[in-house]
């Protein structure tokens, strides 16, 4: 009952954002599932990101269940940023006024949880924004992973049933939820059969390649996108690999 108040919440806080706020964006209806907080692949994120990542209990004391959200983009957005080398102002906008959204929704599900006698931990969407580094150390698309919201792909983003162009959102709660079961199979075509690899042909940097993937040099891309939309806010953002590929909307193995 929690978990479909909960899923129902998100769904119509993010189908009616748009017209609430009247943001240039618009975004499909998200998908939501829930970990344990105990799940075991929490501990394996100190050693696969960093030994300060945190744990869920490191954010809330009692914590039961983390919450992971996916609102996927209407497909206008990615389609206005499949040329140039620069990403498109539609696509700048998308993040800006999502990166809003996800703060919006969360302190909406920190009254939720309130009144329903819950406490919660939100965490901000991007590290941008935050100035601790305790919540910096927080990956929202591992943490998606771990909840069974997809699999990762080549271009290093987390393929969902609604594919990889959205943004993730994750919190941590002490209401027990029931946890989504992760998929086994692959999303990503070239890990399911070897094919594919449109996201590095894609990549406008040579940042992405068929086994590696340069932070580096991806981060310089985005900030070259950062510095054309400075009047807009902080735009740190590329995206190109993700725009029009085969998972760009869905899960292409399916
Ligand atoms: S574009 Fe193709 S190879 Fe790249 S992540 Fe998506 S499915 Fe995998
Ligand atoms: S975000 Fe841009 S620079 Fe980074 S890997 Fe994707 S296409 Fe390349």
């Amino acid at each position: 009952m929690l978990d479909n108040n909960i899923k129902k919440h998100i769904e119509s806080y993010v189908l009616d954002y748009n017209n609430f706020k009247k943001t240039k964006t618009s975004w499909k209806k998200p998908l939501v599932a829930f970990a344990d907080a105990n799940d075991p692949l929490f501990k394996e994120l100190k050693k696969i990101i960093s030994p300060s990542h945190c744990l869920p209990t490191e954010l809330l004391s009692d914590a039961k269940s983390v919450i992971a959200y996916f609102i996927p983009f209407v497909e206008s957005i990615p389609k206005s940023n499949i040329h140039g080398r620069n990403c498109s102002i539609e696509w700048s906008y998308a993040y800006i006024e999502t990166n809003q959204l996800i703060i919006d929704l969360n302190k909406s599900l920190e009254k939720f949880f309130t009144e329903k006698g819950f406490s919660c931990k939100v965490t901000p969407p991007t590290h941008n924004f935050d100035e601790e580094k305790l919540i910096s150390d927080w990956s929202h698309k591992h943490i998606a992973f771990i909840a069974g919201l997809g699999k990762f792909g080549v271009h290093h983003l987390l393929i969902t049933k609604k594919g990889c162009c959205g943004r993730l959102g994750s919190i941590v709660t002490n209401a027990k939820l029931v946890p989504t079961k992760r998929p086994e199979k692959e999303f990503c075509l070239y890990k399911s059969k070897g094919i594919c690899l449109e996201c590095v042909k894609k990549c406008v940097n040579q940042s992405l390649k068929e086994q590696t993937y340069n932070r580096h040099k991806c981060y310089e891309m985005c900030l070259e996108n950062d510095s054309l939309y400075s009047e807009l806010g902080t735009t740190d953002i590329c995206g190109k690999c993700s725009t029009i590929v085969p998972c760009s909307f869905n899960n292409p193995t399916k």
